[in-house]
C-alpha cells in the first residue's frame, strides 16, 4: 500500500537528474526534454502513490524517465511497411513517391525557388503556373490548377462558380468518401445548392434535364470510389450530361476521385474512368486526387476550361486552398513519369499494380525461406491485392501471400506495428498474411528483420 511515508520517500527532481543514467540521457537528448520527462514520471509515481500504489524502486523509476525521452522524441509521423497488400491505403499515406519526386523535393526544400518568380521578366510570377503545361499536356485541357487535395477542389470549383445557385446531381453518387467527407456536406459549404435527382440505382440524363431551372448552374458527376452499383442500375453518361448542358448553357463538373492517367484495364481490372476520357467527352471542369491512382504527392488537380481556370484562381478560397513547393515539386517529377512512358516502371502505385503473380510468388517464397531458422508454421498463398483508396472498389489483383500459422495472430499483428519502422499486416481466417505487392523491394531487408524479431518475441 502507498503511504505518507512512501511519498516521502519519492526522489527528488534534482536527485534523478544526477542519477549516472540519466546525465547520459541529457547528454543526448539536451537537459530540457530529460527534465520534463523526469517531472512527468515523478508527478504520475506520486498520484499513484496517493492512488495506494506502493512506491517503485529506483531502477524502475528511471526506466520510465528513459522511455518517457524516447517517446517524446519520437515524431508521431513515421514511416512504415504496407503489407496489407492495400495499394492506396488512406490510412498509411496513400501514394508513396517515386525517387525523382522525393529528389525534386529535396531540392526545392534545401534553397530558394522560383516557386513565385518569373526568371524572365525578372518579377513576381505566380505558382501556379508551374505543373500546369504538364498536366494540359497529358490531358488534352485547356488549362489546369492544383491546390491542396480533391475536396478543396471540389469546394473551390463550387464556391466559385456556383455560390447561391443549384448544382444538379444524381442520387446514385450522394457518397460519403471516408473520413466522413461527404459531397452533399461540401456542396452545403461553397454555398451551391444541391438538387438531387434519380433514385439510388437508376438516374437517366432526363432527370438531370427535367430538373433545370433558371437557378441551375451546373450538372456535376461524382464517380463512385469505393462501393459499386451492381444490379438494375443506370447512371446517365458523361457525353449525355455535356449535351444537355451545352442546350442550357449549364456547367458540367466532372469529380473522377483517382485521376488514373493510365489504363487499369491493361492490368485484368476494370476500366477506370481517365481524365482524358473526361476532358475528351467535354466536361468543362475535372476534379482528381493528387495521391491516389495519380501516384503523386497530396493534392487537388483541377482540369479544364482556361476561362473557369482563370476564375477559380483569383477566387479568394484560392489562397487558402493553395500547395506549397513541395507538393509542386514532386507533382511535376511525378508528372514527367507519363510524359516519358515509364509510369509503369517509375511511379511505386503503377509499379505494384503491374507486379506479375510469379513474381510476386517468387518474393513470398524468398521470405518465408529468410525465415528458415524460425519454428513457425508458414505457407505461400494465393491472394488478392485490392486497389483501395477509393479506386476500384471491389476489384482485386491477384496475388501470392505468406501466411503465418500462429495460435495468436492479432498478438503477432500487434508486435509487428509496434516494430521499428512498424509493419501493417493483415489477418485473414486466423491466420497473419503478408502481401508483398506493397512491400518495397527496397524495405526486404527490415522488413525480414521485424519479422524475425516479432515472432521469436
Ligand atoms: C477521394 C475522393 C475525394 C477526396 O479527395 P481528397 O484528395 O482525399 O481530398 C473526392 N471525391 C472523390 C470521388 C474521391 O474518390
Amino acid at each position: 500500500m502507498g503511504s505518507k511515508e512512501d511519498l516521502r520517500k519519492l526522489p527528488s527532481v534534482d536527485a534523478v537528474l544526477n542519477e549516472a543514467e540519466v546525465r547520459g540521457l541529457a547528454r543526448e537528448h539536451g537537459r530540457d526534454v530529460v527534465l520534463w520527462a523526469v517531472r512527468e514520471v515523478l508527478e504520475e509515481t506520486r498520484q499513484a502513490i496517493l492512488e495506494g500504489a506502493p512506491l517503485s524502486k529506483p531502477s524502475e523509476l528511471i526506466g520510465r524517465v528513459t522511455a518517457r525521452v524516447s517517446e517524446i522524441m519520437q515524431p508521431s509521423l513515421q514511416p512504415a511497411i504496407n503489407a496489407t497488400g492495400v495499394i492506396i491505403h488512406t490510412n498509411l499515406g496513400r501514394a508513396p513517391l517515386s525517387e525523382a519526386a522525393r529528389e525534386a523535393m529535396q531540392a526545392v526544400a534545401r534553397s530558394y525557388s522560383n516557386l513565385e518568380y518569373d526568371l524572365e521578366a525578372g518579377q513576381r510570377g505566380s505558382r501556379y503556373h508551374h505543373a500546369q503545361a504538364l498536366l494540359t499536356r497529358l490531358t488534352g485541357a485547356e488549362s489546369a490548377l492544383v491546390v491542396n487535395n480533391n475536396a478543396s477542389a471540389l469546394l473551390l470549383i463550387l464556391s466559385a462558380l456556383a455560390r447561391g445557385r443549384e448544382v444538379i446531381i444524381s442520387r446514385g453518387q450522394l457518397i460519403e468518401i471516408g473520413g466522413g467527407f461527404r459531397i452533399p456536406e461540401v456542396m452545403a459549404q461553397s454555398g451551391a445548392r444541391l438538387v438531387e435527382v434519380g433514385t439510388t440505382n437508376r438516374t437517366y440524363a432526363r432527370d438531370y434535364e427535367q430538373a433545370v431551372t433558371e437557378r441551375t448552374a451546373a450538372f456535376l458527376r461524382v464517380h463512385h470510389s469505393n462501393f459499386r452499383l451492381v444490379g438494375f442500375t443506370h447512371q446517365a453518361a458523361l457525353s449525355e450530361l455535356v449535351g444537355l448542358a451545352r442546350q442550357r448553357h449549364l456547367l458540367t463538373i466532372d469529380d473522377l476521385g483517382s485521376g488514373a492517367l493510365l489504363d487499369t484495364a491493361a492490368f485484368g481490372l476494370a476500366h477506370e474512368p481517365t481524365p482524358q476520357e473526361s476532358i475528351a467527352q467535354g466536361a468543362d471542369l475535372v476534379c482528381f486526387s493528387g495521391d491516389k491512382l495519380l501516384g503523386g504527392p497530396q493534392a487537388g488537380i483541377i482540369l479544364g476550361r482556361a476561362d473557369l481556370i482563370a476564375s477559380l484562381r483569383e477566387h479568394p478560397l484560392a489562397r487558402a486552398l493553395r500547395v506549397d513547393k513541395l507538393t509542386l515539386a514532386a507533382l511535376q517529377a511525378n508528372l514527367l513519369h507519363y510524359l516519358r512512358s515509364e509510369a509503369l516502371e517509375k511511379v511505386p502505385v503503377w509499379r505494384m499494380i503491374a507486379w506479375r503473380a510469379e513474381e510476386l510468388h517468387s518474393r513470398a517464397v524468398a521470405w518465408s525461406t529468410a525465415l528458415g531458422e524460425i519454428d513457425v508454421a508458414t505457407s505461400v498463398i494465393e491472394g488478392h491485392s485490392p486497389i483501395g483508396g477509393g479506386s476500384l472498389p471491389g476489384e482485386t489483383l491477384p496475388t501470392y501471400l505468406l501466411a503465418i500459422d500462429t495460435p495468436a495472430p492479432d498478438a503477432l499483428a500487434a508486435r509487428l506495428r509496434a516494430s521499428q519502422p512498424p509493419v501493417i499486416a493483415r489477418v485473414e481466417e486466423g491466420r497473419l498474411v503478408l502481401d508483398p505487392r506493397t512491400v518495397l523491394p527496397e524495405e526486404d531487408a527490415i522488413f525480414i528483420d521485424a519479422l524475425c524479431v516479432a515472432l521469436n518475441a
